[in-house]
């Protein structure tokens, strides 16, 4: 695991704490999704139990507490997860934690708990959660991870000290995506930053290319809705198993940029400038007030997806939409 570029400071305060020997015990990572939080704590994590870690107080691979970080088997670091995608962090699991603090750490340094994602922790949890934080055991470091701070419960970020990660800046993202990734060109990382909104991970995913092929396979579907050669029910059906949410992030990113079409913005400032000759022709289909219409209920549509169970019905009304406003001028 290696340090990343854009965490360095963040990491140098981390790693202070731990050289003065007065790590807070309640720490807590906030930042954007795929801004690389998990990869912060975990590293923090496995430095605070290695025996030999380097200069930068990075860990170094190779003393038996880091041997069984690799097989994921190190008794003194405990990762509390929901049990299923998306769901909540339950009590039974605070429980059983709380049993394993009660007894003394395995090895002589540090024990570390990591919980992610931190929001997550349902109301009985998290109470219980907030009666450790106020008698925390000795040599014990929690690790909360958030990607939303504003539903935490407020009792438990006052017992925390605070590290937030910022966004990093674009040609950060870049040589850091050029690096992953060397087959890259400069404007397929420049086009892959802007489409994941200049999130790192997102933008890691993004280069791989079945994310690439996939995005592009579905704006044809998209194009050919709009064209009239596809129905929108049965684009909706084939895009059932795909992931709502970046779904939704494409449609999106589709209207401004035929928005700014219609308005001749310069392609530089387009999501999609691949997709320019299209974006141009279907602006000149539809009405200005349609597209924004589509556009606000995008938007909506975002929303409810976080909740609202039948996903499919929320993609067929964003399709029939656009499929309307295709018509309404031909
Ligand atoms: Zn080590």
């Amino acid at each position: 695991m290696t340090l990343l570029p854009w965490q360095a400071d963040l990491w140098q305060q981390l790693n202070d704490y731990k050289k003065q020997n007065r790590v807070p015990q309640a720490l807590l990572i906030n930042g954007a999704k795929g801004i690389g939080k998990l990869n912060l704590a975990e590293q923090f994590a496995i430095s605070l139990l290695c025996e030999k870690p380097d200069s930068n107080g990075l860990a170094c691979g190779n003393c038996k507490p880091c041997l069984l970080l690799k097989a994921d088997s190190h008794p003194d670091l405990i990762k509390i997860y929901p049990e299923e995608l998306g769901k909540a962090i339950t009590i039974g699991q605070i429980r059983l934690l709380l049993t394993q603090l009660n007894l003394k750490p395995q090895y002589n340094s540090y024990r570390v708990i990591i919980i992610h994602p931190a929001e997550q922790l349902n109301n009985s949890a998290a109470n219980a959660f907030l009666k450790y934080l106020e008698e925390p055991t000795e040599r014990t470091i929690v690790i909360l991870v958030s990607n939303n701070l504003s539903i935490m419960p407020a009792t438990i970020l006052s017992r925390c000290q605070k590290f937030n990660i910022q966004k990093p800046d674009k040609s950060t993202v870049i040589d850091w995506l050029r690096g992953q990734n060397p087959e890259l060109s400069l404007t397929e990382a420049e086009t892959i930053h802007r489409l994941s909104n200049g999130v790192p991970f997102q933008a890691l995913d993004f280069s791989k290319t079945e994310t690439m092929t996939m995005r592009n396979n579905c704006f044809t579907a998209w194009l050919e809705i709009g064209t009239n050669v596809q129905q929108p029910a049965v684009i909706a059906e084939k895009w059932h198993k795909l992931q709502i949410s970046q779904l939704l992030e494409w449609i999106a990113t589709w209207m401004i940029d035929i928005i700014k079409c219609k308005y001749q913005i310069n392609i530089v400032s387009l999501y999609n400038p691949d997709f320019k000759k299209q974006l141009d022709y279907l602006a000149q289909k539809i009405i200005l007030a349609d597209a924004f219409k589509l556009y606000d209920l995008i938007l909506i549509s975002k929303q409810r997806s976080e909740t609202q169970l039948n996903k499919q019905s929320l993609l067929e009304e964003i399709l029939i939409g656009w499929y309307r406003i295709n018509q309404t001028n031909n």
